[in-house]
């Protein structure tokens, strides 16, 4: 009797299994050295700041590729403003969905703007930046990740948002920032996505990602969900359960004004607290590691999979 038990025991967690590959397929595996090729992709078109003859050139190859792997591109396309010349620049989103019409959705994200200036820096301030940390590590990860979502089917449904104008704001004025996910959070493409995780600067070399202030508040289960997965996957030395700087960026309107409560997965300190090549013509894609970008895309296929 015990042994018979036992058995079918054995059987029915066979069958879970079967049922939860047929219907789920299996997790897929995300590369780092794929990931770390569309970072040096986009660093070889040159800074991507609105207007740059390198941002023109990025934007077509980021919504060829969206349009190649994902189910439907929406481009949204608004005035935002150059907060030192008051000029107004043309802008776009690029926004890769999957599942379009389920109504059941998550949103990832990450900016592919690059900054005008190298305001923190001591040479060439005035010169855009390369952006290789912030601005191409984020949408390096979520390429990848599009095409393992175009092989690998979900229950439900993702938005993939290339944001614009994240970074066209003056140091000290975090409203001229986040030009682009504001635009959104203002005309939200539906059905509109439950949650989110915006992914910024996480290409560093060096990745330690703590926690940041605001995603606290505005998403504190899935922040603890999200480092709770690191450690699972032995990342723990890389997500640390402490707190870091609270930052003011794309997860700010998202969860304040589109009403999607997100986190930032942020990694502030580039390369530490000692030297920093944060908005410097630094930032280059030497600083940044196809090893950090695996760490990220594997918490988040992890994150995506697991659901
Ligand atoms: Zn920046």
């Amino acid at each position: 009797m015990k042994k018979n038990k036992r058995k079918n025991k054995v059987i029915i967690v066979l069958i879970m299994l079967l049922l939860n590959s047929v219907m789920f397929g299996k997790t897929p595996v995300f590369n780092g050295d794929s990931a770390y090729q569309y970072l040096t992709k986009q660093t070889n078109f040159g800074p991507r700041n609105p207007g740059s003859n390198g941002y023109e050139n990025c934007k077509k190859w980021l919504i060829g590729f969206a349009e190649k792997n994902s189910d439907k591109v929406e481009l949204q396309k608004f005035i935002g403003v150059d907060p030192k010349s008051k000029e107004k620049i043309s802008m776009t989103n690029i926004i890769a969905r999957f599942d379009p019409k389920n109504t059941e959705r998550i949103m990832l994200s990450a900016h592919w703007d690059t900054r005008p200036w190298a305001d923190e820096g001591n040479y060439k301030k005035d010169e855009p930046i390369l952006g290789a940390n912030d601005g191409a590590s984020g949408i390096a990860v979520l390429l990848h990740i599009m095409e393992l979502l175009k092989e690998n089917d979900l229950s439900f449904g993702v938005d993939v948002v290339f944001w614009d104008g994240e970074d066209l704001g003056r140091s000290g004025h975090p409203y001229e920032f986040c030009q682009g996910s504001r635009y959104y959070s203002l005309h939200i493409i539906k059905p509109k996505p439950q949650e989110g995780i915006v992914i910024d600067m996480i290409g560093d070399a060096d990745l330690k990602v703590f926690f940041e202030g605001n995603s606290m508040e505005f998403n504190l289960d899935l922040m603890i969900d999200v480092w709770n997965i690191a450690s699972k996957l032995n990342y723990g030395k890389y997500f640390i359960k402490k707190y870091g700087p609270t930052m003011y960026d794309d997860h700010v309107p998202l969860s304040y004004i589109a009403g999607i409560p997100t986190i930032d997965i942020i990694d502030f300190k580039y390369p530490n607290e000692n030297v920093n090549y944060w908005h410097t013509h630094n930032d280059t894609a030497d600083k940044c590691s196809p090893k950090s970008l695996k760490i990220i895309g594997d918490i988040l296929i992890y994150w995506l999979y697991h659901r």
